[in-house]
């Protein structure tokens, strides 16, 4: 069971020193208490106290790591069951599916799509992580081939090796050892053979239950046999078990400390309509997910998926902002397109994205506007003429501009034109489109 913050505060060393950052030792009990803090904060905490407070510090859900290098996906380490609590932690992994039945062909053209999922949203890399190789087949032997295949054409990216027997565990196995593979498929009946194959190749272990009782059970087992890395599986397939066992699971670990449900879920969302498996992996997702394996992967259902995953991972108090200039898109000369925005994220991938569209050539000045979005920021007294045009002045970048200074403004802020123009001194106003959209063709016509 977990400490209360008197517990743990009874361990530490009682000097109220701060250098945890916190203004007392209670103060940081508290926040231990609450896992809002870590352990290794203090640094004059005894060995003694570290060992009987290393359970009460830990995350509730078991930090895994799926995979190696730059393509490896930190997994669990949640602290709460809502979003808004504090924030979510470590986005789920999207795996797709690959039978050992496929032909060689189709099995290249899957790992391609895999190595081309990647695309930029709002600055952040946004991928499918991992390939759930399925050992549909029931032969060892095919399995290990997929395996060794994937291995040698796609060495970068985590795998799950999905099968319930120890021989093809054991084969495929081999081309993964020490890469952070998850081996899944433990259930009652082989779980000491899949155990001892997990451990021997450094492998997380899945286990796949079916039901909680079942789940508990397990976890204890592979954890009595030495497995520490687990991802868990209750058996849901519908959705609305997925929603139910796992907010019982994440309930469970998060406020009643139950050990043996604290590690990250795995979900299988596999659908013949992929429609449906969208909308199903879309609430694996949302409902505390850590790995969500799709059957196929289909250009909108990942794009669907990427930007969910996104947005339910960003922590909600820290409005995503870039840095306050002023940003050249292509080679802009002195005479090319000026423009203004705010410093939104989005509003900035998305602006500046438009005008990469329309092949023009141009100059983005991004405002600090806290983050808000241009009608957000003008209503909020952040995008007002004052700060346009004390931006512009302070940037230096008259002397970059040919002879006509002109300032082009987004459409939805048209009523701020006169005002900026009587602010800004020899400038001419131009109001462009209320849209990004309306840019390209905006551009173009004005270079036509
Ligand atoms: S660093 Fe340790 S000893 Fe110092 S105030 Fe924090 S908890 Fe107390």
């Amino acid at each position: 069971m977990a400490l209360t913050g008197v517990e743990i505060f009874k361990l530490l060393p009682k000097t109220n020193c701060k250098k945890c950052g916190q203004p007392t030792c209670l103060a940081f009990a508290m926040k231990l208490a609450q896992r809002q803090a870590s352990l290794d904060q203090c640094p004059d905490v005894s060995a003694e106290a570290k060992q009987k407070l290393g359970e009460a510090s830990a995350p509730p859900i078991r930090p895994i790591k799926l995979g190696t290098g730059d393509r490896a996906v930190k997994m669990g380490e949640e602290t709460v069951l809502f979003r808004h609590e504090k924030k979510f932690v470590n986005p789920c992994a999207l795996a797709v599916a690959m039978k050992d039945t496929a032909s060689g062909a189709d099995a290249q053209k899957l790992i391609d799509a895999v190595l081309g999922s990647e695309i930029d949203r709002v600055g952040q890399k946004l991928r499918i992580d991992a390939i759930a190789i399925t050992n549909d087949s029931g032969d060892p032997g095919k399995f290990e081939a997929m395996a060794k295949l994937v291995a040698e054409k796609a060495p970068a990216v985590a795998v799950i090796l999905s099968t319930t027997s120890p021989d093809a565990a054991e084969a495929a196995l081999k081309h993964f050892s020490n890469k952070g593979a998850v081996l899944y498929g433990a259930n009652a009946s082989n779980l000491d053979a899949m155990a001892a194959w997990a451990k021997a190749a450094k492998a997380t272990l899945g286990i796949a239950a079916a039901s909680l009782d079942e789940l508990s059970d397990l976890t204890e087992k592979a954890k009595a046999a030495g497995v520490e890395d687990m991802v868990i599986d209750s058996g849901a397939r519908k959705a609305g078990e997925i929603i139910r066992d796992n907010t019982l699971i994440r309930r469970a670990a998060i406020k009643k400390n139950v050990k043996s449900v604290g590690y990250p879920v795995i979900t299988f969302a596999m659908r013949d309509d992929n429609m449906l498996e969208t909308l199903v992996a879309s609430a694996a997702i949302a409902k505390y997910s850590s790995i969500v394996v799709l059957s196929s992967m289909e250009k909108w259902k990942d794009l669907a998926l990427f930007s969910l995953r996104q947005n339910i991972y960003t922590d909600p108090q820290v409005p995503m902002q870039v840095e306050q200039k002023i940003y050249k898109i292509g080679e802009p000369g002195p005479e090319a397109p000026f423009m203004i925005t705010t410093n939104f994220s989005l509003t900035y991938f998305i602006v500046s994205g438009e005008i990469e569209n329309s092949k023009v050539p141009a100059r983005l000045a991004v405002l600090d506007s806290e983050g808000l979005s241009v009608l957000t920021a003008w209503a909020a007294g952040k995008f007002t003429a004052s700060k346009i045009a004390q931006f512009i002045k302070e940037s230096g970048i008259e002397g970059e501009l040919g002879g006509t200074k002109e300032l082009i403004i987004p459409g939805y802020v048209a009523i701020l034109s006169g005002s900026i123009e009587d602010k800004l001194e020899g400038w001419k106003i131009t109001v462009g489109p209320r849209e990004a959209n309306g840019l390209p063709a905006f551009l173009k016509s004005r270079v036509a």
